[in-house]
């Protein structure tokens, strides 16, 4: 009989990736480094190595629903993590089932380009995202790219960057964690801006071109969020952890992109 019980879960609803750097893959790992059981919903699929992504077939939203509802029929869900969701149906029936199943935390990341260049999230998606799933999220982590379509305009200093966590808060987000790595300077200075406070949570710089960081630090986050960290603990752990798995990474393919290590 096992006798290790694992009360609650997290369920990432995100995108594969083939090249198992990033997206779901990902997020089951930081998952389990947490020592919290993974569930997972495919809300798309990418052909996809460490060069770039080929192709992405995204699955019927019923069958992106039934997934979800099987997990909620069974498990305990402590936390809800939110990936590549890629178009504006999908976001709609994740939306609606997020209404339907209430789980008490979501981290939304909200995908929308992938380093590499490729388009991750269609164009007329991003109205529904913005007025569907960011009302419903514990916290949003925009990269700068990301925040910057989020906001529709430029954040090109740390000024900037502290003006807009304060805006995405007037937007609807509870609370706003914006990753600093794509502002020049070192150390590199996330930021989560909350009701109550702004925290900053620095890390030097390395000097690597790492793969599914977005994914792995917002999946870290829901799973401390489920094993019950405040938020701005679980984010400041979740950066730590980003930091020494990049610090441990390695290249599994032909270029020069690395994966994290995560254990
Ligand atoms: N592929 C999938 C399925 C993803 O979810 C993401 C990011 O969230 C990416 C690729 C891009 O990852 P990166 O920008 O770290 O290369």
């Amino acid at each position: 009989m096992p006798t290790d019980t694992r009360p609650v879960s997290a369920l990432t609803i995100a995108g594969s990736d083939s090249g198992g750097g990033a997206g779901i893959q990902a997020d089951l790992r930081s998952f389990a480094a947490h020592g919290v059981h993974g569930l997972s919903a495919l809300a798309a699929l990418t052909a996809q190595n460490t060069r770039g992504v080929d192709a992405v077939h995204v699955p019927p939203a019923d069958f992106l629903r039934a997934q979800i509802d099987a997990c909620f029929a069974d498990f305990r869900i402590g936390a809800v993590k939110l990936g590549m969701l890629a178009t504006a149906e999908v976001i709609h029936a994740v939306a609606d089932s997020l209404q339907a199943h209430r789980p008490a935390h979501v981290v939304l990341d909200p995908v929308m380009v992938a380093t590499s260049g490729a388009r991750l999230l269609a164009d007329d998606a991003l109205d529904a995202l913005r007025q569907r799933l960011m009302p419903l999220a514990t916290v949003i982590t925009p990269n700068i790219p990301e925040a910057e379509l989020l906001l529709g305009q430029a954040i090109d200093d740390h000024e900037a960057a502290e003006a807009a966590v304060v805006e995405l808060l007037a937007r609807g987000a509870a609370a706003v964690l914006l990753k600093g790595g794509h502002l020049p300077g070192d150390p590199v200075i996330d930021r989560l801006q909350t009701q109550e406070a702004l925290y900053e949570f620095e890390h030097p710089r390395l000097a690597v071109n790492g793969h599914g960081t977005g994914c792995t630090l917002a999946s870290a986050i829901a799973a401390n969020l489920c094993l019950g960290l405040p938020l701005p603990d679980a984010c400041a752990e979740a950066g730590d952890y980003i930091h020494g798995a990049l610090a441990h990474a390695y290249r599994p393919g032909n270029s020069d992109v690395a994966v994290l290590d995560h254990f």
